[in-house]
């Protein structure tokens, strides 16, 4: 079976989301409307179409992407996607937010984004990695330690990274480990970035408490999505900040407990079954029944668009920290906003990923490996400073921290087009 192309209309458009959230930030900043125009598109996009040779002989043909969305403030920095659902729009607002998040993170780097159209659950390891390896040959062009460097997102591992920086490396005819972040240990990985989101995501979760005068401790908290950010937040967030979670969800569904569900087990059931439902002892809950329940903390940690204008009126939570990119839409953010919902939004509150995907980066460029405790340490004050930044413009301008990350990222990248002079 072929793949087909990307659907090009649907009634939700996570571009246009990620245009809305800049206008609004442009209009209370007063951007100059070359730098507002110039801030609403990506710089450079990149379609590939791929041959890949199947098990069984046949050759099937995929499409993929690399949005590189604004180097003003340095090289190009975003993960890789695999999905059957992806669009070159989805791509570009997870390119943009990426841009956001660099800057709101005060990293040297700038923004960009990768996907390729396809159901890596459907593929064996073999085609897999022929897919992942044909990428790197189409886009390997635009990539590089001082260009463009890709880091795992969803269903993309640090096996899949590990391919990538080897295909690049063949390319260049050496090794060239600091092309792409999120690679495993043994290849120049990081110490401490596999859970840097969901770390990251506590840390901001923990200050946030601060501001609001919140008790974390046995909060009952919800997760929906359990693979990287989910899964770390579940452990995470009971051993950093005592949260009691009392659901959790995947692709199939989610599971309910009110007295706690404990992290080992619900691993362990899922590497066993390949999903959270049926672990003993839980009740069953749809993805969106998870969303309102109950619950002091909810950490959407799946894909975009799960908190909308057709349920955020209902959703119980005191505080959403975000782990996923754009689970709330601009229509939904008005309405917990007016509810004295507090969101921590994702391209603050997940940006624990992109920040030792950098430590990364620094670690490669020296050839010299820190210590776990230490890439700790560095990740809590880059979180814990950002949040107050954003904190405070929130506070001075009454607005919520959405609006005010954005306040801030959008400044630092405008600035920098102004000193570059490009407008
Ligand atoms: P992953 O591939 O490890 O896991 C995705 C999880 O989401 C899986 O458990 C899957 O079953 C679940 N899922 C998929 N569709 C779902 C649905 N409709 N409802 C509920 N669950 C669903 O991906 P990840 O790396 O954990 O990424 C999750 C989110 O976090 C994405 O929005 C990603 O962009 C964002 N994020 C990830 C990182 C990172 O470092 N991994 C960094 C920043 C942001």
């Amino acid at each position: 079976m072929n793949q087909t192309h990307p659907p090009t209309s649907s009634a939700y458009n996570p571009f246009r989301v990620a245009q809305q959230q800049l206008d609004e930030a442009a209009k209370i900043l007063q951007l100059d409307p070359a730098v507002h125009e110039f801030l609403r598109w990506p710089m450079r996009e990149l379609k590939v179409t791929l041959p890949v040779k199947m098990d069984d002989g046949s050759t099937r043909i995929f499409h993929g992407f690399r949005v590189q969305y604004n180097d003003a403030r340095g090289p190009i920095k975003g993960g890789i996607r695999y999905h059957s659902e992806e669009t070159i729009d989805t791509i570009r607002a997870l390119a943009a937010w990426m841009t956001w998040k660099t800057a709101v993170m005060d990293l040297p780097l700038g923004g960009g984004k990768g996907g390729i159209i396809c159901d890596p659950k459907m593929l064996s390891a073999g085609e897999l990695e022929r897919l992942s390896r044909a990428y790197i040959r189409q886009v390997g062009r635009l990539l590089g330690l001082e260009k463009d460097v890709p880091a795992p997102d969803v269903y993309t591992t640090p096996q899949i990274m590990a391919w990538m920086a080897d295909e690049f490396s063949f390319q260049r005819g050496y090794t060239e480990f600091g092309v792409i972040t999120g690679k495993p240990l043994a290849l120049g990985g990081s110490a401490g970035r596999g859970d840097a989101t969901a770390r990251g995501g506590m840390f901001c979760l923990r200050e946030a408490s601060k501001a609001l005068n919140l008790n974390l401790k046995d909060a009952p908290t919800a997760i929906q999505g359990y693979g990287n950010a989910g899964s770390f937040a579940h452990k995470l967030g009971k051993e950093l900040l005592g949260l009691k979670i009392v659901a959790v969800s995947d692709s199939r569904g989610g599971i309910y407990n009110p007295d706690g569900l404990d992290y080992e087990q619900v691993l362990a059931h899922k590497a066993q079954t390949g999903s959270v439902i049926n672990f003993p002892g839980a009740q069953f809950v749809t993805n969106e029944q998870l969303l309102e329940l109950d619950v002091t903390v909810l950490i959407p940690a799946a894909l975009e668009n799960a908190i909308n204008a057709s349920n955020a009126d209902r959703i119980k939570a005191r505080v959403i920290a975000e782990l996923a990119n754009g689970p709330t839409t601009p229509e939904a953010d008005q309405i917990l906003f007016a509810k004295n919902v507090c969101v921590l939004p994702d391209f603050l509150c997940n940006a624990g990923g992109v920040t030792v995907s950098y430590f990364e980066m620094v670690q490669n460029a020296y050839d010299y490996y820190w210590e776990e405790t230490l890439v700790h340490e560095r990740l809590d004050k880059k979180m814990t400073t950002a949040f107050w930044t954003v904190h405070d413009v929130a506070q001075r301008h009454k607005v919520h921290y959405r609006l005010a990350a954005y306040l801030v990222a959008v400044n630092r990248v405008a600035e920098a087009v102004r000193l570059r002079g490009w407008a």
